[in-house]
């Protein structure tokens, strides 16, 4: 016997319909702030009990639901947001079909208290299967709506049970607000357990993507962060966000998708990023993406099904190839700092400072014995890396440097007696004043070890004029600073590496033995030029300028640029400058005396001191240093106020990443050297000799690693 079909009672449909829609408590919630949204709202905060299974509270601030249509809100297919199935392909909004509310107060007790802005008072209706139970009371309120969930699915067992672990459903609540939360900053959140006072994920009104990035995944991932961002106007979309870069990776992918402002998942883009990815990340790690895509709404089919979580587009193969494209772009670009920072412990130079004092004079000898076929390149004439770049013509620059210094050769001397004869002669050099000897200003003055020569005029009287011994305790405190810092595997390093090539400005590669090194330049050159400060002290040459520079125009240039943090509350530049004028005048005589910086009657800076032949520093850098002499010296005490000029002043005198990469074309028979040959031919060779490397930069990334030649046999030997 046949059964009988029966009609299905209506609201059963409903609750199984319902079923369909929201499945679990973050279903929910997560169709509730996207109506927070919508209400335009700017702050929701999200109050469950259970998991959300006993109780969710929605409390938000927008606009309010007015008092007439608070029958309807929960009837299936009521939506303020939609009138024609036209509307359907310009939608904006999140919700459109009027299902979500309907769905829950089939499946829950629904609680609404609402406020409009025009509205006299609040009012507050409860639901039941879609339908008010009585007419909505009036009542206090502020403007906004909260919307209060009980008993989820209390008639709908074999779900309830479904979801045994109010635990798991309240980290799935707390993964989807704080992921709106990432993708609505500006917008503040908060999700927290009934009952508790703080909050499990706060985010603030004024925050930024990468500070809600910060709250929510934590700084380590935020840290590395890169930010993307593309457009296609035939494909008809938008990309933002931030991705992980190559430094980063994680067990599991995390990528959080926004299409059109809506929380999705696709899990063809998901893979094609991850491909991108392989290339970059360690085998079995993943990367961190935050994207939000926007897609004209023509091509996005949002009507797939009800739980809209999985979505396809139109184009999807060649959206998500542009995507691809942007992506392994912008990891490129910050590749080099992956292999930077996996290396910055340096395996093959660990003698650390501690080690140093044990070193005997012995160690002079090289440590190791390298076979030749551990040798990548061993003559240091050989190519280097600029000869496979394009050619510029260069013709009458020297092909080498002029020699720093006429008796280089004879004061190179071991570095350990060098030490000794620091600390063995200078005490016993005979003098009571403080400073001896006459201050000759040479525009040509002797370069040479700076550690060791000064008290030995015998090595340098045939070269130049006599120098002044400096008996200050601070310098010479400043001065065992350095070397009891000083790192020996570095410095051997430094002494006899091969120079291989400038990466930019601030990036130089040079090999040492079968190792290739990635050395920063800013950093080394900056250190250089504070180690010469404090050893030179006293004994500079004097770099004339061609005319003389106006302090005060030199000080308003440097207020008015980004860098100075001049604000409002600083008080008119005008008048800064000129105190800046009026205080480094009175101190003209001391950097006189002491860095060659001349400073004449009328507040003209004439003459900057000359630290390493050929070598003059972008004057770009001049107007932030005269400001930050005035500023960041602290003059009032002798030891510091020699370090802080002379940290100010190496800063000035390093090569920096804005170093002016094209020299202007001037006259042809003056040809500035390019960065490049300053870098090589000046700055490195100085390095070899004068640099008394500190322990830290094997450790903080100035010094990186990044091959290996035994390694790198170990690897062609596999393929
Ligand atoms: P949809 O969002 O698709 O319109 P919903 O069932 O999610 O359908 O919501 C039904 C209606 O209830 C919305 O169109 C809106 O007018 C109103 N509504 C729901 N939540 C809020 C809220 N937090 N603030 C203001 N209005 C709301
Ligand atoms: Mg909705």
């Amino acid at each position: 016997m046949a059964g009988v079909i029966r009609r299905l009672d209506e609201t059963v449909v409903n609750r199984i319909a319902a079923g369909e829609v929201i499945q679990r408590p973050s279903n929910a919630i997560k169709e509730m702030i996207e109506n927070c949204l919508d209400a335009k709202s700017t702050s929701i905060q999200v109050t469950v009990k259970e998991g959300g299974l006993k109780l969710i509270q929605i409390l938000d601030n927008g606009t309010g639901i007015r008092k007439e249509d608070m029958d309807i809100v929960c009837e299936r297919f009521t939506t303020s947001k939609l009138q024609t199935f036209e509307d359907l392909t310009s939608i904006s909004t999140y919700g459109f079909r009027g299902e979500a509310l309907a769905s829950i107060s089939h499946v829950a007790h629904v609680t609404i208290t609402t406020k409009t802005a025009d509205g006299k008072c609040a009012y507050r209706a409860m639901y039941c299967d879609g339908k008010l139970k009585a007419p909505p009371k009036p009542c206090a309120g502020n403007q906004g709506t909260l919307i209060s969930v009980e008993d989820l699915f209390y008639n709908v067992p074999t779900r309830r049970k479904a979801l045994k672990s109010p635990s798991e459903e309240y980290s799935r609540i707390v993964e989807v607000v704080s992921r709106y939360a990432i993708h609505n900053s500006g917008k503040s959140f908060t999700v927290k357990k009934q009952g508790e006072m703080v909050a499990d994920v706060k985010t603030l009104p004024n925050a930024s993507v990468l500070d809600n990035i910060r709250v929510v995944f934590g700084v380590a991932v935020s840290r590395e962060m890169i930010e993307v961002g593309c457009e296609d106007q035939k494909l008809a979309f938008k990309l933002q966000g931030y991705i992980s870069n190559a430094n980063y990776s994680v067990k599991k992918c995390v990528l959080i998708l926004f299409i059109n402002h809506r929380l999705v998942e696709s899990s063809a883009l998901k893979k094609a990023i991850e491909t991108v990815y392989t290339a970059y990340l360690p085998k079995n790690t993943h990367p961190f993406l935050y994207l939000s895509l926007e897609i004209a709404p023509h091509n996005i089919d949002v009507n797939v099904h009800p739980t809209k979580h999985e979505v396809h587009f139109l184009h999807e193969d060649c959206i998500i190839e542009s995507i691809q494209k942007h992506i392994e772009s912008k990891l490129l670009g910050s590749n080099s700092s992956r292999t930077y920072f996996t290396q910055t412990l340096l395996p093959g130079l660990s003698a650390s400072v501690s080690d140093v004092k044990a070193q005997s004079v012995s160690s002079a000898e090289p440590s190791e014995r390298v076979y030749a076929h551990q040798m990548v390149r061993t003559d240091s004439k050989a190519q280097k890396l600029d000869a496979f770049l394009q050619p510029v013509s260069k013709s009458s620059l020297p092909e080498t440097p002029a020699p720093l210094a006429p008796a280089q050769a004879s004061v190179e001397v071991d570095d350990s007696e060098m030490l000794d004869a620091v600390e063995d002669l200078e005490p016993s050099a005979p003098s009571d004043s403080q400073i001896e000897g006459e201050h000759v200003q040479s525009e040509t003055p002797p370069r040479k070890r700076p550690h060791v020569v000064e008290d030995r005029d015998d090595l340098t009287a045939a070269c130049a004029p006599r120098r002044r011994v400096i008996r200050l305790t601070s310098v010479k405190e400043l001065r065992n600073e350095i070397t009891q810092h000083t790192h020996r595997g570095l410095q051997e390093m430094l002494q006899n590496h091969s120079f291989v090539g400038c990466v930019n400005p601030q990036w130089t590669l040079v090999q040492h033995h079968t190792k290739l090194y990635l050395l920063n330049t800013t950093r080394l050159s900056q250190e250089l030029f504070y180690q010469i400060l404090i050893y030179d002290f006293g004994n500079f040459g004097v770099l004339r300028l061609s005319s003389p520079a106006p302090l005060y125009d030199l000080a308003m240039l440097a207020l008015d640029s980004m860098d100075s943090g001049w604000t409002e509350e600083d008080g008119p530049k005008e008048g800064l400058a000129q105190y800046i004028v009026d205080f480094l005048k009175k101190k003209a005589e001391m950097l006189e005396d002491y860095f060659s910086v001349e400073i004449n009657e009328e507040g003209n800076l004439t003459a900057l001191p000359l630290l390493i032949d050929n070598y003059t520093p972008a004057m770009e850098g001049l107007p932030l240093f005269i400001l930050r002499l005035a500023t960041e010296v602290n003059w009032d005490n002798e030891r510091e106020c020699f370090r802080d000029f002379s940290k100010e002043c190496s800063h000035f005198y390093s090569i920096r990443k804005q170093y002016t990469l094209e020299t202007e074309a001037t006259d042809p028979q003056e040809v500035e050297p390019s960065w490049e040959w300053k870098v090589e031919h000046v700055i490195f060779k100085a390095l070899r000799s004068l640099l008394s490397p500190p322990a830290h930069f094997s450790e903080d990334g100035t010094v990186l690693q990044i091959a290996n030649l035994p390694d790198l046999y170990k690897v062609f030997e596999r393929c």
